[in-house]
């Protein structure tokens, strides 16, 4: 076989993936019709109403409460649940920033507990044992698009009395028992921002099946206000934290396409399921026989170095330069300096009286796989079945090379 080619030698793919996201003149004619209908903002315009009507309907709800983007759903939903100072919040240590942030952003305490070696979603035994006399809620992440245990989680947070908040920024579309991510707990929380399954370039959703719920999140998320009350009577403290209607109206013309993606999308993540396992010292995340549908936000593999002879970073630029697209995984949130006394905390929160000392915190499993895995972006699912075994071949070459990889360093 060829040189790699970050050694100089013909790179795998030399067409590149069709880049992440898609569009086409849907999202023109629906951008034209908001433009020339001069009601760019939801409380007067049509289109965040019908996508929130939509994305309800897409989940067996009702309707959504459109926001912003998909850190502030975190932050409204939280807010509608009635959590904040004194309260506990569990959290997986495998996330994105926001995840945790969001707890303290409503002065609230996140307490981190580990994850899932198999799925990277968080481990319910680890969640059960963090419990306390304080926890007010779970926040569950379905890492990659695949389901966090909704079994375990639901019964848990019934039995225990606590909400149950599922984060679906990557999970748009995924199934768990043939039921949609997002409708398990007491709220579900999306992400549009645009490297996420459908994208209004930024935007997020709650969905929820409490009317309570979603009555709460819409008054938080527009300053308090509730319907058929005078504009500037103010209820509860919230803000602004409204979706445009450019952002509707593209988010309509991503859902009509999202199905088709998602049947592409589910069949390309099978395929390098299946061959990618193969390869010795590659390690897909696993797939449960419940989730029926992964979303697949990215599709994540671990590299055990030992057996595939090379470690992640050099994996990772070497299948970078053969023409892959992908990412490392996030950070533990637990290593991140915004949570570490005392970098960002001051002057917001004069005391984390109670809070865990994330610095001091071992956590082996979100350890390991923030170390050791890979994250392919959606653009290597979204084309034909060539050009996801265009990953494999690269993949294969790279570890059948691992030797030139070993001797680079
Ligand atoms: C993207 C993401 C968010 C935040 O969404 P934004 O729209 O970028 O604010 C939250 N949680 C997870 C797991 C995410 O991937």
């Amino acid at each position: 076989m060829n040189t790699l080619a970050i050694n100089g030698g013909p790179p795998v793919r030399t067409t590149p993936y069709k880049t992440w996201p898609h569009h086409d003149d849907a999202e023109r004619k629906l951008l034209s019709e908001v433009l020339e209908s001069d009601r760019w903002w939801s409380s007067q315009g049509t289109k965040v109403h019908e996508f929130e009507r939509r994305w309800g309907e897409f989940h067996g709800t009702d309707r959504a409460v459109a926001v912003t983007n998909g850190s502030h759903a975190i932050d409204v939903a939280l807010l509608a649940l009635g959590i904040g100072a004194g309260d506990e919040v569990i959290v997986p240590a495998w996330t994105f920033f926001a995840t945790a942030a969001a707890v303290l952003m409503v002065n609230a305490i996140p307490v981190l507990v580990d994850v899932d070696p198999a799925t990277g979603c968080i481990d319910p035994t680890a969640a059960e044992a963090a419990i306390t006399d304080r926890t007010a809620a779970i926040i569950a992440v379905h890492i990659a698009g695949h389901p966090a245990d909704m079994d375990r989680l639901t019964a848990l947070c019934q039995q225990r009395g606590i909400a149950l908040v599922e984060d679906c920024a990557h999970a748009h579309g995924s199934r768990w028992n043939g039921q949609m991510v997002g409708t398990f707990g007491d709220a579900g929380t999306y992400s549009f921002q645009a490297s996420k399954l459908m994208t209004g370039g930024e935007g997020g959703a709650i969905v929820s099946k409490r009317t309570d719920v979603l009555e709460r999140a819409r008054s938080y998320g527009d300053c308090g206000r509730q319907p058929g009350e005078w504009f500037y009577a103010h209820f509860a403290l919230g803000g602004n934290y409204r979706m445009s209607e450019w952002q509707g109206a593209v988010l309509l013309a991503q859902l009509d396409r999202f199905e088709d993606q998602a049947r592409t999308r589910d069949a390309n993540s099978e395929l390098l399921n299946e061959q990618l396992a193969r390869i010795p010292g590659v390690h897909p995340q696993a797939r449960d026989p419940r989730c029926d549908r992964q979303g697949n936000y990215c599709y994540v593999v671990r590299i055990e170095a030992d057996e595939f002879g090379a470690d992640r970073e050099s994996v990772r630029l070497a299948l970078g330069a053969e023409g892959i697209p992908l990412t490392m995984s996030y950070p533990p949130i637990h290593r991140l300096d915004v949570f570490r006394e005392p970098h960002g905390f001051a002057p917001r929160w004069r005391s984390r009286d109670g809070m865990q000392d994330f610095a001091q915190l071992s956590l082996p499993t979100t350890e390991r796989l923030a170390d050791t895995t890979l994250w392919f972006t959606t653009a290597v699912l979204m084309g034909t079945r060539e050009d996801a075994l265009d990953v494999v071949a690269a993949v294969e070459k790279v570890q059948s090379h691992a030797d030139e990889l070993r001797s680079n360093r």
